[in-house]
């Protein structure tokens, strides 16, 4: 087992990783001096295959767990969800030192936390994410959040978790292309701040895709790790906390041109990242053989390097729109190198476009 602390004053708290989490799970429910009555949320996959072994988890702690089922799927991140929960929380009794569990993917963490930084002005949050893209990604950091008809998480919050616990069993029964989502925020982490980690993907491709249990344990922990340190910087995402955000600008308007449905978010960041590397190197910030390095490790792992079907014009236009074009600027994360990221507000139109075309066959 391993455990990451992510460093945040009196926020911190420990990302535990590992193949058996029993024992920390139920120590860390007897011992935080939670209310009696906990909530336990959850979505109509998960439910059947892992809610029961962790309400009866959280029980032998002494809680007495009320379980609340969402649909699966991106449309149960939204206000009326959230309200639906609100009352069962209320009619059940949940007090301010209830916990709130997120037994799920990222859908689950977001909803689930956006309840407990709201419900009675917040009350404590503990995240058990059974997606990799959950593992890595969205359960590390605090940001939840639900949707907007008109957008995604629009509306939310930073709210730190007490714990998250990751447990690898979740990963043999997540649909492969799921797991291929996950992989392509793995990589980014390379990408961005580690180039051994870069190489220790490229060299352990075929491991990670037959979900080797230490292998898994290592690029696990050593991406919540990466993640800790950029949010202990900058929690409130004022400035170091962008470099997150590498490959994510082109996601974003490759999953708006394909209905949010079509690829998933781990894809989109994958050819996103191929975008950004296309554009780092047109600016001689990248030789050709960094962006081939790239490209070669997101077809080692099997995830997609290119979309079909999406409208060039539609998805440059669409950029302008992100959630993070500021007075219309677009903050790209651009390579330096592999294992190094930087800033640059100011790439030419033009090189975007053909950035585009390069990743729409
Ligand atoms: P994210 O990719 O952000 O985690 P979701 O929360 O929608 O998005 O999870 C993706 C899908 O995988 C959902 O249908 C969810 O029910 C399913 N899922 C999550 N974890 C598991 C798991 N361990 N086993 C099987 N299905 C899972
Ligand atoms: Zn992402």
């Amino acid at each position: 087992m391993k455990i990451v602390k992510v460093d945040l004053d009196k926020n911190s708290y420990n990302i535990f990783i590992g193949g058996d989490l029993k024992s920390e799970i139920k120590n860390f429910a007897a011992n935080e001096k939670f209310s009696k009555k906990a909530m336990l949320i959850t979505d109509s996959n998960i439910e059947k295959i892992f809610a029961d072994q962790i309400v009866s988890l959280l029980e032998s702690a002494g809680l007495n767990v009320k379980i609340f089922v969402v649909p699966a799927g991106e449309t149960s991140k939204s206000l009326s969800q959230a309200e639906k929960i609100y009352t069962a929380a209320i009619e059940y009794g949940l007090d301010r030192k209830s916990a709130i569990f997120a037994l799920g993917g990222g859908v689950v963490g977001d909803l689930a936390g956006f309840i407990a930084a709201t419900y009675l002005r917040g009350l404590p949050f503990v995240q058990i994410p059974t997606s990799l893209l959950a593992q890595v990604d969205s359960s590390v950091g605090g940001k939840v959040a639900v949707n907007h008809q008109l957008g995604k998480n629009l509306i939310g919050a930073f709210y730190q978790p007490k714990a998250v616990f990751i447990d690898l069993n979740f990963l043999k029964t997540l649909p492969e292309r799921e797991i291929k989502s996950g992989l392509g925020e793995i990589v980014k982490y390379g990408v961005i701040s580690d180039k051994n980690f870069f190489d220790y993907l490229n060299d352990n491709a075929d491991k990670i895709l037959t979900l080797d249990h230490s292998i898994m344990e290592k690029i696990i922990s050593r991406s919540c790790e990466i993640k800790a340190n950029v949010v202990s910087h900058d929690e409130k995402e004022s400035g170091l906390r962008r470099i997150l955000n590498f490959g994510h600008t082109m996601a974003h308007s490759i999953e708006e041109a394909s209905g949010y449905s079509r690829y998933t978010h781990g894809e989109a960041v994958a050819v996103g990242m191929i975008g950004a590397a296309f554009i780092s190197r047109e600016l001689k910030m990248i030789g050709d053989e960094e962006f081939k390095r790239l490209e070669n490790l997101i077809n080692k792992l099997k995830m997609i390097s290119h979309v079909e079907n999406c409208d060039v014009d539609h998805m440059f236009k669409s950029i302008f729109r992100d959630k993070k074009t500021i007075n219309g600027k677009i903050s790209w994360v651009l390579m330096k190198s592999i294992g190094e990221v930087s800033i640059n507000s100011n790439v030419p139109d033009e090189i975007v476009k053909e950035a585009f075309d390069y990743i729409v066959k």
